[in-house]
């Protein structure tokens, strides 16, 4: 696999991921695109000795991990200050970039792997990022402590688990009023068929449920919005590996 990309590749990338936030009208500096190459630069350099992505191409770089990380801005997000958590975000997708575009956002990166979050911390850092903090554990666990139970405005989780068993890993760190977007694939729309008991039982009620296509690759996808409707129940998310073991449905 490759674990570096010569000049023309790096102008490939550049280009690439351009010209898929211009067909999605999503605005980018050019101080953001050098952003946005140190962050792909450092991805696959680090790829080389830690498992972060299969995808090592500048188009699918480009395309898959970071336009496909802005698609939740086709839907109509505030852009002002706002506490914002992305749950399982692995090599940072999709809370990144976003991170990076929306600026007024303070981001939270959780994810349960301690390697994957050193690389988190030592990229935020390159990158002078001062809204970005990277929390190392699991979801049943991190949304039991106080700072970060309901404290969200916004929730992101992309290629995590399945509707019903994100729901309960993600519900309880979204404020009463927010949102929770899943960023899934093609058939997402059964997703949302399978997650009506885990959406009673913690609250939520479906908002949106939009499809949408990759700018390059044509490629399909669906964004769920999901709108936290009351507080949560002391008995979710349920211990470590239950969510996911006996999913609510
Ligand atoms: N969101 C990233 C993306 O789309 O490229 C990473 C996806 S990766 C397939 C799933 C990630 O979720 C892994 O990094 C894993 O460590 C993390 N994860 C899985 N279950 C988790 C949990 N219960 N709490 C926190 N992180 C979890």
């Amino acid at each position: 696999k490759l674990t570096h990309w010569d000049a023309d590749q790096v102008v490939r990338f550049r280009q690439y991921v351009q010209m898929g936030l211009e067909q999605w009208r999503i605005a980018l500096s050019s101080e953001r695109i050098d952003q946005f190459t140190v962050y792909a630069e450092a991805l696959l350099a680090t790829n080389a000795h830690l498992n972060l992505t299969s995808i090592t191409d500048p188009e699918g770089v480009a395309e898959k991990h970071f336009v496909d990380s802005m698609s939740p801005l086709l839907l109509d997000l505030p852009d002002t200050a706002l506490s914002v958590i992305d749950v399982g975000t692995g090599a940072g997708f999709p809370g990144l970039p976003l991170a990076l575009i929306r600026s007024q956002w303070r981001v939270v990166l959780l994810d349960s792997l301690q390697k994957r979050c050193r690389f988190l911390n030592e990229t935020t850092e390159r990158l002078g990022l001062t809204n970005v903090q990277v929390v190392h554990g699991r979801a049943e666990d991190t949304a039991r402590v106080p700072q970060l139970r309901e404290k969200h405005g916004l929730v992101f989780s992309r290629a995590v688990a399945r509707l019903p068993v994100l729901l309960e890993l993600c519900l309880p760190f979204l404020a009463v009023g927010g949102r929770f977007i899943a960023l899934k694939g093609p058939d997402g729309p059964t997703e949302v068929d399978e997650a009506k008991t885990a959406l009673r039982l913690l609250g939520g009620e479906i908002d949106d449920v939009k499809s949408i296509t990759l700018p390059i690759s044509g490629d399909r996808r669906t964004l769920i919005a999901v709108r936290k409707q009351k507080p949560i129940s002391n008995a979710y998310p349920r211990k470590a590996g239950i969510p996911t073991r006996k999913p609510l449905v």
